[in-house]
């Protein structure tokens, strides 16, 4: 009896090692990952998607996207994820939560092995990890994280109900944040390490009309207080020129000081930049290994837009269909 159901077993293992082989895999739930599904599952390559911790990517955090074509009066980022993801589950592509531990792509069928125990091989691969937000490096940023401290807005402002914040940043990110904190708190304060900012005309334009939002130039955050209560009581700011330092009180640290990419699955595999970002041949999706893609912000430290990660996803669907399609060209 025990050697028909280990014969039964073995031949359910061996079943499973030959048909459990995926076409493409495609790593990452982001404007990239779901338009690279889109295309895939259309041209019948029926994709696994692999969407990570945080479904949706940093769009789904945005409260409104005003730029992505197609949405005349803006679209909240979530539900403009969602819209994505649903299509490409239309079109048949089949979308895990799931977070991968470690990618094998010394050889083909790469292998990733995924935090439920599976081990998944797949003959071509789709990086569309993203990237995710910077911090400042202190240690009492990191000990305030979740107590006061955020790299989200949209999903922590509403804790800043009549309360004071600062945000950290001079870039698009940090002055979309301090327009929607502006809704709740009763007054942002932003801090910025120059005089000018890097925020496009238009966010500038509606942060310095707006009576609740404030800046402080030229300053850094060298401290946030209070670790020893645990909760944030104020700032210390220290002047870049002058090298004064002052107190500001506030109750919420929001920083938003620019993005990292997701590649350290990938370190030592692919070839990365000095920053860490994929690099792809130029004009396509292709990586230093045939059958790896990248796209969206893990290959992209200039554009990391919504819309130029969708492009890129669709671009690296159409090269993976190629390379699956005439393997010898490579
Ligand atoms: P970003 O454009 O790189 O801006 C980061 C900001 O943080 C800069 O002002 C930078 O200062 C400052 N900074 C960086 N490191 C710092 C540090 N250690 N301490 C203090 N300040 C620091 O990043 P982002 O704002 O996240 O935007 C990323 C990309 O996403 C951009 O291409 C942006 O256009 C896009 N985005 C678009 C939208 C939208 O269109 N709705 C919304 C969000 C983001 P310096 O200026 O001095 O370098």
């Amino acid at each position: 009896m025990r050697l028909i159901a280990s014969i039964i077993a073995c031949f359910i293992c061996l079943t499973y090692a030959l048909f459990a082989q995926e076409r493409l895999v495609i790593l990452g739930g982001g404007p990239a990952g779901y338009t690279a599904a889109i295309y895939a599952a259309r041209a019948g390559l029926s994709p696994l998607v692999l969407e990570g911790e945080e479904p949706g990517g940093q769009i789904a955090l945005s409260y409104t996207v005003d730029n992505f074509p197609g949405f005349p009066e803006g679209i909240n980022g979530y539900a403009l994820a969602t819209l994505m993801r649903d299509q490409a589950a239309r079109f048949g592509a089949r979308i895990k939560e799931s977070t991968v531990l470690s990618v094998d792509l010394s050889y083909r069928p790469f292998t990733l092995r995924l935090s439920d125990g599976r081990t998944v091989t797949t003959e071509t691969l789709i990086i569309a990890t993203g990237a995710s937000a910077k911090w400042l490096g202190l240690d009492s940023e990191q000990a305030l994280i979740g107590r006061g401290v955020s790299s989200c807005a949209v999903c922590d402002g509403l804790l800043f109900t009549n309360k004071e914040v600062v945000v950290v940043g001079g870039g698009d990110t940090a002055l979309e944040d301090a327009l929607f904190l502006a809704n709740y708190a009763s007054q942002v304060t932003v801090v910025h390490r120059r005089d000018t900012l890097r925020a496009s005309p238009y966010l500038q334009q509606k942060a310095f009309a707006h009576p609740n939002i404030h800046f402080v130039w030229n300053s850094e955050v060298v401290q946030i207080e209070d670790p020893e209560e645990g909760k944030v009581t104020g700032v210390a700011i220290r002047h870049v020129f002058t090298h004064e330092i002052r107190y500001l009180p506030t109750q919420g640290v929001f920083v938003a000081i620019g993005h990292q990419p997701n590649t350290d699955l990938f370190k030592n595999q692919i070839h990365l930049d000095r920053n860490s970002y994929i690099q792809t041949r130029q004009g396509s999706t292709h990586t230093t290994i045939p059958g790896v893609f990248a796209a969206g912000d893990v290959a992209d430290p200039h554009y990391r837009q919504a819309v130029t990660a969708a492009g890129t996803g669709s671009m690296a669907a159409m090269d993976a269909y190629h390379f699956l399609n005439n393997p010898t060209e490579e």
